[in-house]
C-alpha cells in the first residue's frame, strides 16, 4: 500500500498532478535508494511515455521545495532525490555512486554540545559513509585482466 501523497501535497497548498503522483510512487518503491533526476525520467517513462524530462525536473524542484522530497548533490555526479522521510544518513559507493540510507545518526548530544561550547548554533550537519558495495567489490576482484592491468 501507498501512502496517500495527494493530501501531503494539497497541505502545502500544491495541486495533485498525476506527473507529481508518478515521481513520489516512482521514489517510494526505491525507498533504500537515492535517485538521479535521468533515473526517475527513465522510470517515469515506462509508465507515461509522453512525459518530458523537463516535466519531471521541474516537479523535481518543486517537491524538493516544499520538503517532500530531498535532494543531495554531494557525490559529484549530479542530484540525486530521495522521499523525505525524516532524518538518516546514507553509505555511498565510489564505484556505482548508489546510494543506501542507514538508520543512524553521528550527531549525539555529545557533538551537539562541542558545538555549542564553541558558540556555534548548529543548524546542519552532513555524515556519508563512502566505499564499495558488495556488486562493485566483486567486480573488482573478477577484473584485472580485462582492464588493461590498472588495478
Ligand atoms: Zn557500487
Ligand atoms: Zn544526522
Amino acid at each position: 500500500m501507498l501512502p496517500s501523497y495527494d493530501k501531503e501535497l494539497q497541505s502545502h497548498g500544491c495541486k495533485v498532478t498525476p506527473q507529481r503522483s508518478l515521481i513520489l510512487d516512482i521514489l517510494h518503491e526505491s525507498l533504500a535508494h537515492t535517485m538521479t533526476a535521468d533515473e526517475i525520467v527513465g522510470l517515469a517513462r515506462e509508465q507515461q511515455p509522453n512525459i518530458s524530462a523537463g516535466t519531471v525536473y521541474r516537479n523535481l524542484n518543486t517537491l524538493c521545495e516544499l520538503g517532500l522530497l530531498k535532494c543531495l548533490d554531494s557525490v559529484g555526479d549530479g542530484r540525486h532525490y530521495e522521499l523525505n522521510t525524516g532524518h538518516h544518513h546514507h553509505l555511498v559507493c565510489l564505484g556505482c555512486r548508489q546510494r543506501v540510507a542507514i538508520d543512524f545518526c553521528p550527531m549525539n548530544s555529545e557533538v551537539r554540545d562541542l558545538a555549542e561550547k564553541s558558540g556555534f548554533a548548529v543548524e546542519d550537519h552532513n555524515f556519508e559513509i563512502k566505499g564499495y558495495c558488495t556488486k562493485c567489490r566483486a567486480g573488482a576482484k573478477r577484473s584485472p585482466d580485462t582492464n588493461g592491468g590498472m588495478i
